[in-house]
């Protein structure tokens, strides 16, 4: 075992409901051994990419069910040389969504846990259950492997109560766990602690806007390491315009939809998480696509661009507000990391905020953490790319550790 290439590492595991994404990694060198994605798991066109230092696999091969996914991974390992059985695999981190009201932190997995994310599914029915069947299909297949649970929420558990309180019944939202718990945490805790090391500061000193823009995209306003608030909610769907989702709209639009227009909760549900956002609006999620098609003028993406733009400029005022003083604000993930117009647009006229905006840095493109304020900005805007498998690794080994 030792002396074998993932003697150490750590796999981590983001399961979707027919995708499975993986990384084997050194959270320690930060090396990335290989990495992974097997999609439309359950159809017969399913597929597993695979590669492991440098070379690419791909396996056509059905796969009936998570299981059969995993196990088709391990034999492109075995292909590659490794087992990973026996290796020396330090723990297995599993990205779950939803921690609900009971995790707070990074978690080992037993069945008491496994049952516990399972009870806590109905707070988020697109993710959890399948975050769950990842984490069985793993350690039915590596089960001398420590398992660690790594929560998208659990970063965000002790936001004030003003922020985390929905306006509504309090006996009702009591009994049915609704409060808002907010997602992407494991980005935001990532990125703005990478943020303060770029800066050599420290993290407990800086007060932070992040925005996480990807497909689904968050903003969090970080007062000294702690988060203030949040755009996302109970559910994921809460906040930004995303590619596929609304953000904020008024609930009064589901009963109007349910009662003039006769569709159920599950169409609207639909409707509202995957039909609607920027591809609702104009027909296309890839920001890339959308940016080319305003360039050219089309007037469909023109529009969806600027709500897009509406909505962040509205939460970075409030953040700017709940905040006090900002430090330094930070874009990050697909969109964040790439997309140089949004930046630009998102944080124009600000000067008199201190927020300023330099266009040569910011078109500079790279995979480092580059400053893209001008020197005269009083606040630090920021591109720092975001390594969730990496957050995950580290909590997972740290986890495992302990419990030896
Ligand atoms: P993520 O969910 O973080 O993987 O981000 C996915 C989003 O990032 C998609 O909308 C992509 O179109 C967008 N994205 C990736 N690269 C670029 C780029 N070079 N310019 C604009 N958007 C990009």
């Amino acid at each position: 075992m030792s002396g074998s290439p993932i003697d150490g590492t750590v796999l981590v595991v983001n399961a979707g409901s027919s995708s499975l994404k993986y990384q084997v990694l050194d959270p320690v060198t930060e090396e990335v051994i290989a990495d992974g994605l097997a999609e439309r798991i359950g159809e017969s066109t399913s597929r597993v990419k695979h590669w492991y230092r440098g070379s690419e696999a791909v396996s056509d091969e059905p796969l009936a069910d998570h299981e059969a996914a995993i196990a088709t991974v391990l034999e492109l390992f075995k292909a590659d040389g490794v087992d990973v059985a026996d290796s020396g695999l330090s723990a297995v981190g599993h990205r779950v969504v939803h921690g609900g009201r009971t995790f707070f932190e990074p978690t080992l997995i037993d069945e008491r846990v496994s049952s516990e994310i399972e009870r806590i599914s109905s707070l988020a029915p697109l993710h959890n259950p399948a975050n769950l069947v990842g984490i069985e299909a793993v350690t039915a297949l590596l089960p001398d492997v420590p398992a660690v649970a790594v929560f998208d929420t659990a970063f965000f558990h002790d936001l004030p109560d003003a922020a985390a309180t929905y306006a509504m019944d309090a006996g009702v939202a009591e009994r049915y766990a609704i409060r808002r718990y907010g997602f992407h945490g494991t980005s935001h805790e990532y990125v703005s602690r990478r943020a303060a090391q770029v800066l050599g500061r420290d993290w407990g000193e800086l007060n932070q806007i992040v925005l996480h823009l990807g497909n689904g995209a968050s903003m969090s306003a970080i007062a000294g390491g702690r988060p203030l608030d949040t755009t996302m909610g109970m559910t994921p769907l809460e906040g930004l315009v995303m590619g596929t989702r609304t953000g904020d709209v008024d609930a009064g639009i589901v009963f109007q939809l349910a009662r003039v227009a006769g569709m159920s909760i599950d169409d609207i549900d639909t409707l509202f998480n995957k039909q609607s956002g920027l591809k609702g609006m104009c027909g296309e999620n890839d920001f890339r696509a959308l940016l080319e098609r305003v360039e050219a003028g089309d007037e469909a993406a023109a529009l969806a661009y600027r709500v897009y733009l509406h909505r962040l400029r509205r939460y970075i005022g409030a953040y700017m507000v709940q905040l006090g003083r900002v430090d330094t604000v930070v874009f990050t993930a697909g969109v964040g990391e790439n997309a140089a117009p949004v930046r630009q647009d998102s944080l124009a006229d600000l000067e008199m905020f201190g927020i300023e905006v330099d266009p040569e840095r910011n078109a500079v493109r790279g995979d480092e953490p580059r400053v893209i304020s001008t020197d005269a900005s009083t606040v630090t805007v920021l591109v720092v790319p975001t390594n969730e498998e990496l957050a995950i690794a580290r909590s997972a080994v740290e986890v495992a550790r302990a419990a030896r």
